[in-house]
């Protein structure tokens, strides 16, 4: 089973040939802003953002929750969309990319399993509070659940309005490697 200690001299190895990153203050003096697309994506190690969009650091800002839900993330959206605003003189972030995938885990639990593992695991807490609380199974089709995650945005208190509006829904293949529009 791979370690952490593991990773840490894959790391090292890696340092070898690392580059150095622009910090904030080189960036803005090569006149390079903040990337301006907001990528919502599944956690899923099979479904790198990176890979399928071919990003470079640059490009978008990415957030990896289960599924793919804006739930997951919604704070960091509004965080870092706010911070572009006031730090950069821009106006924040110009699109969300909301991207599913086929064979997604999301599929395969529901919230009453995770509700009664986290109740078996923890007997001695004081779980009540968990029940009610969505770990972001889908119990709908992935494009009914990128639609329904679309519309869960435009709802959600403080993301702009123009923000939400601007979201966009794909489903990526595992197999192919393309995505579909929502
Ligand atoms: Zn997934």
């Amino acid at each position: 089973m791979l370690t952490t200690n593991d990773l840490l001299a894959r790391n090292y190895e890696a340092s070898q040939n690392h580059k150095p990153l622009p910090t904030f203050a080189e960036s803005r003096s090569a006149g390079q802003g903040p990337p301006r697309i907001a990528l919502i994506s599944c956690c899923d190690p099979r479904v790198v953002p990176e890979e399928y969009f071919g990003l470079t650091p640059r490009d978008a800002i990415v957030f990896r929750t289960v599924a793919g839900h804006p739930q997951g993330c919604w704070k960091d959206l509004v965080a870092l969309d706010t911070f572009i605003f006031e730090g950069f003189g821009v106006n924040g972030f110009e699109e969300v990319i909301i991207v599913h995938h086929t064979d997604c885990g999301s599929l395969m639990f529901t919230n009453d399993m995770i509700h009664q593992g986290i109740q078996k695991r923890n007997p001695e807490s004081n779980t009540e509070n968990i029940i009610g609380t969505e770990f972001g199974a889908v119990s709908t089709s992935i494009e009914q659940n990128v639609r329904d995650d679309l519309e869960w945005l435009k709802t959600a208190p403080l993301v702009r309005k123009e923000l939400a509006g601007s979201a966009r829904g794909f489903v990526y293949n595992i197999k192919t490697g393309k995505l579909h529009e929502v």
